[in-house]
């Protein structure tokens, strides 16, 4: 592994960054947060400069590049501003499975509007019973009669639920099998189709960009076209899906921490109090040279996390420790932020406890902390 980034990665890291001055425009971003107003122009813009699919193959319109490519574009949005940041990279959010596991069909139709920036996607795994940690038995069922699947059941917390164009969804096909993962199916469903409603979820800690919503299949017919991956191996390629996307969820936190450390730290440089500069005084300097050790250190876990997934060496305890570790020192340094503007640290408009409530998403979607430690245990007591 190189341990520093290529001129082309660097390259792409700053057209990133002078796209996010240009178009995270702080007050906008406040105004946008606090209205949850998902910033669609934004996603667009970015989606036509290559941002939103570095990933995605170059034959249907995507960059051709790895997992570090993107995670680089995540940090570097998240850093500028992490409701915008978190809210257009995850504008696609499930395409993945269309990238990795979709027919040609599929693809062909999928992949091109989704990398022009013309759809919106999501993934549909928690539910409002069990299936949140748990994904080994969903309740939302997919049965078969004659050539047709009847998808029923409620899907929530959902990334994009209203304002997707297509939704990947995790059902049971087969209700008896034991265990019961080995029963479980992914498929893909379109916008507007029959008895599939949506509904917008309000008031969240954070990411108030990012649209949550409920998902709701009531008799939803669907055929074979429409299943991605294998009949009843929606379970294991949901957790191949989120071995990847967790490095990006690391990535979101290490921007998130990186951004609340620089705003924090151009402030203890010009306030004063007790006659010095913030930064001399040794709790509050060192405090901040704590904080950028740590996200230093996230930051290299989740790029070899994301290093390893591009040379075809994906290691789930690798992920796992990253996307745990970088979600906490995410809400270790954007606290720390806070306490460093003091009072002002306390107000929306110097934005730090905004970093600060989006920070704490990372350490809950897409597999929480306490998941991720349970993971790293799993591989650890296989080691040693
Ligand atoms: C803003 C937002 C966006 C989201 N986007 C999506 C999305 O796009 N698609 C989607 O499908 N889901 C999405 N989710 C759901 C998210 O992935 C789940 O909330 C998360 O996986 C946790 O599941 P849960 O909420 O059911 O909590 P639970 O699974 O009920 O867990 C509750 C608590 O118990 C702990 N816990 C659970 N099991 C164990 C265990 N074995 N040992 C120790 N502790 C345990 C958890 O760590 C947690 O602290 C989103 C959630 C939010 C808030």
């Amino acid at each position: 592994m190189k341990l520093e980034l290529s001129q082309e990665q660097i390259a792409m890291v700053n057209a990133v960054k002078e796209f996010c001055q240009k178009e995270f425009k702080p007050e906008l971003a406040l105004e946008m947060d606090k209205k949850e107003e998902f910033p669609l122009d934004i996603y667009k813009k970015a989606a036509k400069l290559g941002f939103t699919s570095m990933s995605f193959p170059q034959e249907y319109g995507g960059g051709g590049c790895g997992l570090l490519e993107t995670c680089l574009v995540i940090e570097e949005m998240c850093r500028a501003d992490s409701s915008f940041g978190v809210a257009v990279s995850s504008g696609n959010f499930g395409s993945e499975f269309i990238s990795t596991l979709g027919t040609k069909e599929q693809k062909e139709k999928y992949l091109p509007p989704i990398c022009k920036g013309e759809f919106l996607s999501s993934a549909a795994f928690t539910e409002p019973n069990v299936s949140g940690s748990d994904i080994t038995k969903m309740e939302t069922t997919a049965t078969k009669y004659g050539n047709e699947w009847w998808i029923n059941g409620t899907k929530t917390f959902i990334t994009n639920a209203t304002i997707a164009d297509f939704v990947v969804a995790l059902t049971q096909t087969d209700t008896k099998i034991r265990p019961t993962y080995r029963g479980e199916t992914l498929f893909v469903v379109d916008k507007g189709t029959a008895g599939m409603e949506t509904s917008k979820l309000h008031n969240k800690m954070g990411i108030r960009c990012s649209i949550t919503g409920e998902v709701l299949f009531n008799n939803v017919k669907v055929t074979d076209a429409n299943i991605v991956g294998e009949l009843n191996k929606g379970f294991y390629s949901s957790m191949e899906f989120f071995d990847k996307t967790r490095v990006g969820v690391a990535a979101q936190a290490v921007g998130m921490a990186q951004g609340a450390w620089e705003i924090a730290f151009k402030y203890a440089k010009q306030r004063e109090a007790f006659g010095q500069p913030l930064l001399q005084h040794e709790l509050i300097g060192c405090g901040l040279a704590d904080g950028m050790i740590k996200i230093e250190a996230a930051r290299w876990m989740t790029y070899r996390a994301a290093w390893l997934v591009d040379a075809g060496k994906m290691d789930p305890m690798i992920t796992a420790m990253a996307k745990a570790y970088a979600a906490r020192v995410a809400m270790e340094v954007t606290d720390f932020a806070i306490q460093t503007l003091g009072g002002y640290g306390y107000l929306g408009e110097y934005r730090v406890e905004r970093f600060h409530r989006d920070a704490k998403i990372t350490e809950i979607y897409e597999g929480t902390s306490e998941v991720q430690k349970l993971t790293v245990l799993k591989y650890l007591l296989r080691k040693f």
